[in-house]
C-alpha cells in the first residue's frame, strides 16, 4: 500500500464522513508519492505535465474537479493516474463517462497494454462478455470502466453501483467530453444531462469532469448542469505550442496543398478539411493519383465505409484523411502531423478545434490553410442567406470576421489565436508571420482609388458590381462590359495601372475583411459599408500585408520548411535507420494484436530509442514512455531489434 494511505483499509475510506476525505488530502496533497510512482512505473514518463500534478493530487485526496485543457494537453492522466494509485489504496473501480465507442476502446486498449486492468461497456459487446466485465467490477479488481452515459443510468448499472457504493469499492467518477452536456455545443449529447444523478446518489464519490471546450457559457453550463459547484477548476493554458500555424494565399489551392505535403509533411498522417463533400472525394482522388495514399470521410458516405475509412486512418501510418468537418470529434490519433484547410473554417472556435486535432503528441505539427477572396465571398453569402435571424447572423459576421483579421494579420498568428480565447502572450516564433515577417506596405492611397471607383459606379448609373470588373476598370483595362457601361469615362478609370492584378485582388479581400466592403447578392457585387467612410476621407491608415509573390505552380518558397516531423527529433542517418526498424517491428505487433501502432509505443518513443540506442534493459527503461510492463513484454524484442541494426 503507498505511503500516503497507510493506516486506513479501503472501505473506511471508501464509506467515510466528508471530513476525512480533507484529512486524507492534507496528507497527500503535495509531490505525492503514489501518484509519481504510477506515472512512471505504469506510464513511464518522468514528470507530470503543466497542470497534472496538482490536479491528480486533488482528485486523489477525494475531491471534485473541473478541468479545461486543450486537446493533447494531456486530460486522460489527469483521471488515470488517481484511478490507479486509488485502486492500489483499495479503493476500488473508477467509471469513466465517455461519449464515443471509439475513444473508449482506444483508451481501454493503451491502457491494457500498459498493464492496466481496463474495460469498457457498450453496445458492441455480447452479452457473455457483459458479464465477465461486470464480475470483474463487482470483485473490485477491475480498475476502470468506460461507460457511455446512456448505459450509466440503466436501473441494472445503478443497482451495481450501489452495491460496490456500500462496500466501499467505487473509487472515482471521470466525466470525459463534459461540453456533452451544454446545449449550446455542438456536442451535446442529451443522455448527458442524467449525470447530475451520479452526485445525488453518491455523494462521497468524487468526480472529475474534463473538457478542452473553453468557453465561459459552455463551462457555466457544466458546472450548473453536473452541480459542480464545489469543484475547484483548473484552467489550463489553451496554447499549442507544438503546433505551427500557415496561412497562404490562395493561388492554385491543390498544387500548394501538394507542394506543402510534399515538401514538408511526406509520409505523415493528416486531415485535409474541404468544405464539401463533392471536394472531399475529389481532394482524396487527387491526392492519391499524385501518390499521396488518401481516403475520403464525410456524412454522404455509407456507415461502413465511413467507419472503414477512419479505422484505417487511425491504425495505419501515414495516411491523409480529406473530410467536412464531420470528421473529428473522437480522433483522438496522436501523432496527427498536419491539418490542412482548403476551405475557410467557420470561425476561429471551429478553426482552433479542428486545428487542435494535429500533434497530440506534441511533437511539431503544422496547422496550414489556404485562403482567398473567393472563401471571404462564399462565407459572408452563407450567412447573408442562411434563414437565421438577424441577431444571429450579426453574431456570425462578427465571428467571421475575426477569423479574416487572423487570416490577414501580419504578426503573430499565436498571439491573436490566444487572446481571442481571452489570453495574453508574446510573439511565439512559431508561426508563419514569426518565421517569415510579412512585408507590409501602406495602402491608404490604393484603397481610396478602389473605394471611390466603387462609389462611382454607384453615382454613374446606380449600379454595382464585382471585383473582376473593377479591377479591370481600376487598370484601365478596356473590355466589353466597360465599353457597355461607359466606364472608361470615369475619372478612376486607369488610376490604378501601377499595381498588379493580384494586388488588386489582395486588397479587395483585406477590404472586405476589414469591414469596408460588403458582398452583396448573387453576383458578389460590392458595396461600401459605413467603415469605408475615414479611409476615403483619409483618416485611416491601411497598413496591409504585401501579396505573396506570384509563385511557379505549387512552389512556395516565401516559407520556411518546418522540422521534417516523420522524425520527431533530429536523428542521423543510422538512428533514422533504428527508427525505421523500430517502426516495422511496432506495426507488427500491432497486426499481432489489432490495435493501432500507437497504442504499442508513440512516435517519440521510438525516435528516443533510435537515438539512445539502449542496450541494456536497464537503458531502455529510462525512454520516456516505457513503463514497467512494456519493459517486460517487449524489452527483449526491441533491444535485438536495435542489434541487429
Ligand atoms: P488530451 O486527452 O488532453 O487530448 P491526452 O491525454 O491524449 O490528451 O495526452 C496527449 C499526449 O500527451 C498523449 O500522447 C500522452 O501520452 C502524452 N502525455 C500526457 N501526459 C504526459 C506526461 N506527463 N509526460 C509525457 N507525456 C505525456
Ligand atoms: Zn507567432
Amino acid at each position: 500500500m503507498p505511503p500516503s494511505f497507510s493506516g486506513m483499509n479501503g472501505k473506511e475510506i471508501g464509506g467515510m464522513a466528508p471530513s476525512l476525505h480533507k484529512a486524507v488530502g492534507d496528507m497527500t496533497l503535495s509531490g505525492d508519492p503514489a501518484a509519481l510512482a504510477v506515472l512512471r512505473d505504469v506510464f513511464g514518463y518522468s514528470v507530470f505535465r503543466g497542470q497534472q500534478e496538482a490536479i491528480v493530487g486533488h482528485v486523489l485526496a477525494g475531491n471534485d474537479a473541473l478541468v479545461l485543457m486543450p486537446t493533447g494537453g494531456g486530460k486522460s492522466l489527469c483521471y488515470q493516474v488517481p484511478a490507479i494509485a486509488r485502486h492500489r489504496a483499495g479503493l476500488g473501480v473508477t467509471v469513466v463517462v465517455s461519449p464515443l465507442i471509439a475513444l473508449m476502446q482506444d483508451q481501454v486498449g493503451a491502457l491494457e497494454e500498459a498493464g492496466v486492468h481496463a474495460a469498457f461497456l457498450n453496445s458492441t459487446l455480447d452479452g457473455e462478455a457483459v458479464q465477465r466485465i461486470e464480475r470483474e467490477m463487482m470483485s473490485g479488481r477491475l480498475v476502470m470502466l468506460y461507460a457511455a452515459p446512456e448505459r450509466l443510468t440503466t436501473p441494472r448499472f445503478l443497482a451495481q453501483l450501489d452495491s460496490l457504493y456500500q462496500r466501499g469499492l467505487l473509487s472515482l467518477f471521470a466525466i470525459d467530453e463534459a461540453h456533452c452536456v451544454s446545449q449550446w455545443g455542438h456536442d451535446f449529447r442529451e443522455d448527458y444531462l442524467q449525470l447530475n444523478l451520479l452526485h445525488e446518489r453518491f455523494p462521497r464519490v468524487p468526480r472529475i469532469a474534463l473538457t478542452a471546450t473553453a468557453d465561459d457559457t459552455t463551462r457555466a453550463d457544466i458546472i450548473e448542469r453536473l452541480r459542480l459547484e464545489e469543484a475547484r477548476l483548473f484552467i489550463s493554458s489553451f496554447d499549442r505550442p507544438n503546433i505551427r500555424y500557415t496561412v497562404v494565399e490562395k493561388d492554385n489551392a491543390r498544387a500548394q496543398l501538394l507542394a506543402f505535403l510534399r515538401e514538408e509533411h511526406a509520409g505523415d498522417a493528416g486531415v485535409v478539411y474541404c468544405q464539401s463533400r463533392k471536394k472531399v472525394e475529389e481532394t482524396a482522388e487527387w491526392l492519391t493519383a499524385n501518390g499521396i495514399p488518401a481516403l475520403p470521410y464525410h456524412a454522404g458516405l455509407d456507415p461502413a465505409t465511413r467507419q472503414r475509412n477512419q479505422d484505417r486512418f487511425l491504425r495505419e501510418d501515414g495516411l491523409v484523411i480529406a473530410a467536412t468537418i464531420a470528421f473529428g470529434m473522437g480522433i483522438d490519433k496522436p501523432d496527427v502531423r498536419f491539418v490542412a484547410h482548403l476551405d475557410l473554417p467557420k470561425n476561429i472556435e471551429a478553426y482552433y478545434q479542428e486545428t487542435g486535432r494535429a500533434g497530440r503528441d506534441g511533437l511539431p505539427a503544422h496547422a496550414w490553410m489556404a485562403y482567398g477572396l473567393a472563401d471571404v465571398v462564399n462565407q459572408r453569402r452563407m450567412i447573408d442567406e442562411s434563414p437565421a435571424g438577424e441577431e444571429f447572423k450579426r453574431v456570425q459576421r462578427g465571428k467571421l470576421d475575426a477569423l479574416l483579421a487572423l487570416a490577414e494579420a501580419h504578426d503573430c498568428r499565436r498571439v491573436r489565436l490566444l487572446r481571442y480565447f481571452g489570453e495574453e502572450s508574446q510573439p511565439c516564433g512559431n508561426c508563419d508571420n514569426c518565421i517569415n515577417p510579412p512585408e507590409t506596405w501602406d495602402a491608404s492611397e490604393a484603397a481610396r482609388k478602389l473605394l471611390s471607383c466603387v462609389y462611382r459606379f454607384r453615382q454613374q448609373n446606380g449600379q454595382r458590381f464585382g471585383s473582376g470588373h473593377l479591377i479591370d476598370v481600376l487598370r484601365g483595362k478596356v473590355t466589353d462590359k466597360v465599353t457597355q457601361f461607359n466606364h472608361d469615362q470615369l475619372s478612376t478609370f486607369g488610376i490604378g495601372k501601377d499595381l498588379g492584378e493580384n494586388e488588386w485582388r489582395s486588397l479587395v479581400r483585406q477590404l472586405i475583411a476589414l469591414g469596408c466592403l460588403q458582398v452583396e447578392g448573387e453576383y458578389n457585387t460590392l458595396e461600401l459599408t459605413g467603415a469605408a467612410r475615414p479611409v476615403l476621407r483619409g483618416e485611416t491608415t491601411v497598413l496591409l500585408r504585401k501579396p505573396a509573390p506570384v509563385k511557379a505552380r505549387g512552389k512556395d518558397r516565401t516559407r520556411t520548411r518546418a522540422p521534417s516531423p516523420s522524425a520527431p527529433v533530429t536523428l542521423d542517418d543510422h538512428a533514422q535507420a533504428r527508427f525505421e526498424a523500430l517502426k516495422a517491428w511496432r506495426a507488427e505487433i500491432a497486426r499481432e494484436h489489432n490495435v493501432p501502432a500507437y497504442l504499442v509505443f508513440q512516435n517519440a518513443t521510438l525516435a528516443e530509442m533510435a537515438l539512445v540506442a539502449p542496450t541494456t534493459l536497464g537503458q531502455l527503461a529510462q525512454v520516456s514512455g516505457v513503463g514497467a510492463k512494456k519493459l517486460e513484454a517487449y524489452g527483449q524484442d526491441i533491444l535485438r531489434v536495435l542489434a541487429e541494426d
